[in-house]
């Protein structure tokens, strides 16, 4: 039986394989390093960056998440002021494409790497005495 659930292992960044190490080296978001990735999992070794440049896929997903963001807003406040001028669109929706920005792409690189790392969870590995 795991420990960690996918779902705690995609929302806290977590290796696909053990669910224990990080993929970032900074948990805060409001780190001016929130970037910063491990190369190797802390935990059982897994490199991250499958192959070169491959986080390069992760924009994509950035994007899709962004683009979906900012529907749900501009749907959002429509259905909830009515139809307000293009200013209050903006005022709403500016801000918090800024404050998601780095949440969306740290998210997107997660997500990215547990879509398509092709990486197998190994439940042996989920322990908290560190690497079998
Ligand atoms: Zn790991």
């Amino acid at each position: 039986m795991p420990k960690t659930t996918l779902f705690q292992a995609i929302t806290g960044g977590c290796c696909p394989r053990c669910r224990r190490g990080h993929l970032f080296q900074y948990n805060s978001w409001l780190s001016s390093r929130f970037h910063v990735q491990r190369t190797n999992c802390e935990h059982c070794n897994l490199r991250f960056e499958l192959e070169p440049a491959f986080f390069i896929g992760a924009r994509y997903v950035s994007y899709a998440l962004m683009v979906a963001l900012i529907g749900t807003m501009f749907v959002g406040t429509n259905v909830l002021m009515g139809d307000p001028s293009l200013t209050v669109y903006l005022s709403i929706v500016l801000p918090a494409i800024v404050i998601l920005a780095v949440p969306i792409q740290r998210s997107s690189q997660v997500l990215y790497l547990y879509m398509f790392g092709w990486v197998e969870y190994d439940p042996t590995l989920d322990t908290d005495g560190g690497p079998v």
